[in-house]
């Protein structure tokens, strides 16, 4: 009976009562982003896990291992980005069926990784390799810092601050489905404009861009009081967010930064932009909050990427809902989850 079955919400709550969370080092532990604890330099510590598992994560024949490599480092850096720190050191883990161990799939894997590794000075320190019957899965562990004191937890949150995503929506849903459908990424030479448009869709499903540089700014000018990553979808990371916070939210769908091409390509397609926009997970886009007093503070464009308001946090006795033009109605989480 599917109705009894326990969720990975439900399991991950049990697991926090089941632990202290009492150790004075310890600033956040089960629960958010990341977890932080405090050095004596001045300090803390942010760590991070993430498992990709083959047939339920990706898929091994639509995803080059070089993309695969690059995004179980990515999702992990979307984490420590969510905490308003920095990622230094990434340690991975790799369990492979033998007829993938005999050909460069491993190699590849680590030259996607590597690269993204390098892009933001994170150093490969370790990890394990082991053997599976059949699936491919791969650990990818994170560690990064921040000063004492200022990462960014999913529970800062207060009524009447105004709610932030950075880049754009639906793109990594709008991929997936078309992926299912039998779409390739194109040869890069022989890319035409449309193809061009499928690839920039296709890519933000195969090789998500984790917001580093908004993550380091947002920490540590002290600028957002809540932060949480998208990997589940908007509905789902917004309602962890106010429920952390012990808050709600007014979002504005007008405001929605959906990307253009999902909107041109996918209303073609039958696929409806504002579901994929508000539902679908792994945009690894960064939504935050930020004191009205704040807003002026924040910088237009990190890295090239702009960032959108999209509404305010409101108490928690008003819920978290969403207008369309006069219409306003509850937005329920309906994202991504595992069990
Ligand atoms: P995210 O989507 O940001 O990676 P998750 O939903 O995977 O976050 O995890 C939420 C929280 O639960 C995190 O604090 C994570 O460390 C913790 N968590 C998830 N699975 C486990 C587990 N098996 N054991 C201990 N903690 C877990
Ligand atoms: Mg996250």
């Amino acid at each position: 009976m599917t109705e009894n079955r326990r969720s990975e919400f439900d399991f991950i709550n049990a697991l926090r009562q089941r632990v202290p969370s009492t150790s004075q080092s310890l600033i956040a532990g089960i629960g958010d982003d990341a977890a932080v604890v405090r050095n004596t330099a001045g300090k803390d510590t942010v760590i991070t896990a993430d498992l990709l598992v083959e047939d339920i994560d990706f898929r091994r024949t639509t995803t080059p291992p070089f993309l695969l490599g690059h995004k179980a480092l990515a999702v992990s850096l979307s984490d420590i980005a969510a905490m308003g720190s920095r990622p230094v050191w990434s340690v991975v883990c790799v369990g492979v069926p033998e007829d993938i161990w005999q050909t460069d799939f491993v190699d590849r894997l680590y030259d996607g990784l590597l690269q993204l590794a390098n892009r933001y000075g994170v150093q490969l320190i370790g990890g394990d390799t082991s053997r599976t019957t059949e699936n491919i899965v791969i650990d990818s562990i994170v560690v990064g810092e921040c000063a004492a004191g200022t990462s960014v937890l999913r529970k800062g949150a207060s009524a009447g601050d105004q709610i932030f995503v950075t880049g754009s929506l639906g793109g990594a849903a709008a991929g997936l489905r078309l992926i299912e459908r039998g779409a390739h990424l194109a040869e890069q030479n022989l890319a035409d404009e449309d193809s061009q448009k499928l690839d920039h869709i296709l890519l933000r499903q195969l090789r998500p861009d984790p917001r580093v540089g908004w993550g380091i700014v947002l920490g540590e000018e002290h600028i957002a009081t809540s932060m949480i990553d998208l990997s589940d979808g908007l509905s789902s990371d917004l309602n962890n967010l106010c429920t952390a916070s012990g808050v709600g939210a007014l979002i504005d769908s007008s405001l929605l930064p959906i990307d253009e091409t999902v909107i041109e390509l996918c209303g073609r397609r039958a696929l409806d932009p504002l579901q994929l926009a508000l539902h679908g997970g792994e945009d690894f886009e960064l939504l935050f909050t930020v004191k009205p007093a704040d807003v002026a503070r924040l910088p237009r464009r990190v890295d090239g990427v702009g960032i959108k308001r999209i509404g305010e946090i409101t108490s928690a006795s008003e819920g978290i809902r969403i207008s369309e033009g006069a219409r306003i109605w509850e937005l329920k989480p309906g994202g991504w989850k595992h069990f």
